[in-house]
């Protein structure tokens, strides 16, 4: 597969690549040219690092100090100098001196020092004897064993050395992270802004939340699972709530999203439907893929780009619409946002705790919930109910269970790959 090759080229001359074949695209080729056609969008704002868990960095970011900046106590206890020390011990010192964190010596450092974990160790001091293995009467301390170099100390840049790159551009903010800069004295840094994705669902019989539903008319579910997802990926969303399936107005939504946003989302339409307009409609505003994915859930899927925005035509039933959403449009959300380089969803082995009857030739996401044994085994049950419209399924399951292509029937205790539903979060 080339990877160079353009979006209105392939829409052009989709002859070009003998591989490509819009009627049975498989879940990998379907990721990889959707991926071809993404870059990071760049461009970049500066904020304040309370405000960036979960962003991505734009610019790496270089320590200008040490962290700890001075050798200091690991423990409370006593600072002395081992070259000191004659002999197999015991030994016993004179207390010459005191030091809290963040206060000077008191006293001195001739022998042993009052030392309280975080305070500096004094010049000429080499180890600390946690308090715990001394004996004190009056002011002497008595131990036994002669500590080594450094022991209970931690020395100036060990967590981190000034001049040191800390992060790379392209990483994603984590609570530790946030921890780290603030010891490093960054206050602020400089990341990609939010993406903004602009969504709508589709359909004369979806009706959106406070009306009542007439016979023939659904809830709009999809925009809600949209929400909750967009939201774990930390972007603008803009909802542009439910089009009916009219030519005219769903064209004046789609050029009203694209001009507010960076990635466009629908659901339903894209299917071979009387009323499944998309096609028709983003071949006239602009260059559009319609691809039948060999994968079940979700066989319909739309790529292309209206204007500079990129869209996305997801299946209109409900669990289409999340497994499509988290195979394709996630990783390309994310590809987008700048984040380098992008996690893969693990594949972790399952045992099947029943068969599954599955024909070759396609990918499957069945819904499962998993549980590990004492021995740390990964067991599935497929649940019952797989339809594409049982959205309970997703709420139930805890993973999916990853039928690949190639796969047929399976037994009770083969092992499949599953995807946590935790790691696509
Ligand atoms: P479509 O992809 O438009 O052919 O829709 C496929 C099925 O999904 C139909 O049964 C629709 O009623 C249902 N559906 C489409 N959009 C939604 C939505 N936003 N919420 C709930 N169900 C939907
Ligand atoms: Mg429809």
């Amino acid at each position: 597969m080339k990877k160079d090759i353009s979006l209105s080229d392939l829409i052009s001359k989709s002859n070009i690549e003998h591989d490509y074949d819009p009627n049975a695209m498989s879940v990998e080729k379907a990721r990889t040219w959707i991926t071809n056609f993404l870059s990071p969008l760049e461009q970049e704002e500066t904020i304040h690092i309370k405000d960036a868990l979960h962003r991505i960095l734009s610019k790496s970011v270089k320590a200008n100090i040490n962290v700890p900046n001075y050798d200091n106590s690991a423990m409370d206890g006593y600072a002395i100098n081992i070259d000191s020390l004659k002999g197999e011990g015991p030994f016993s010192l004179q207390i010459t001196g005191k030091v809290f964190a963040g206060n000077q010596l008191e006293g001195n450092a001739n022998e042993a020092v009052r030392i309280m974990t975080g305070a500096s160790i004094p010049a000429g001091l080499n180890a600390v004897i946690p308090q715990e293995h001394t004996e004190t009467h009056q002011d002497i301390i008595a131990f036994k064993t002669k500590p080594f170099f450094n022991q209970n100390i931690r020395r100036l840049g060990e967590d981190i050395k000034s001049g040191q790159i800390v992060f790379q551009s392209g990483r994603r903010i984590e609570s530790c992270d946030l921890g780290l800069l603030a010891s490093l004295g960054i206050d602020s840094i400089k990341v990609f802004r939010k993406i903004r994705v602009a969504f709508f669902s589709t359909g004369d019989e979806i009706i959106s939340l406070g009306n009542p539903l007439s016979p023939g008319q659904v809830y709009d579910s999809n925009r809600y699972s949209l929400i909750g997802l967009l939201k774990c990926l930390d972007v603008e969303a803009i909802d542009l709530g439910v089009v009916p399936d009219d030519k005219n107005i769903i064209e004046d939504t789609l050029k009203k999203a694209s001009n507010m946003a960076d990635v466009i989302i629908t659901t339903g339409g894209v299917s071979v439907g009387e009323a499944d307009y998309m096609k028709e409609i983003l071949k006239k505003i602009g260059e559009i893929l319609f691809w039948k994915i060999s994968m079940k859930p979700g066989r319909p899927l739309a790529y292309g780009k209206i204007g500079h925005c990129h869209y996305f035509g997801l299946p209109g039933n409900p669990v289409s619409t999340m497994v499509t959403f988290y195979q394709f449009v996630r990783e390309a959300i994310l590809t987008l946002a700048g984040q380098t380089p992008i996690p893969k969803v693990p594949l972790i082995k399952a045992k099947l705790l029943m068969s599954i009857k599955k024909i070759p030739g396609r990918t499957e996401f069945q819904r499962g919930i998993y549980e590990q044994d004492d021995d740390g085994i990964f067991n599935v049950t497929p649940l019952k109910d797989q339809g594409s419209g049982i959205l309970r399924s997703m709420s139930e399951a805890n993973c999916f269970i990853v039928l690949h292509e190639d796969m047929a029937h399976l037994e009770k205790d083969t092992w499949v790959d599953i995807q946590l539903f935790t790691s696509l979060a």
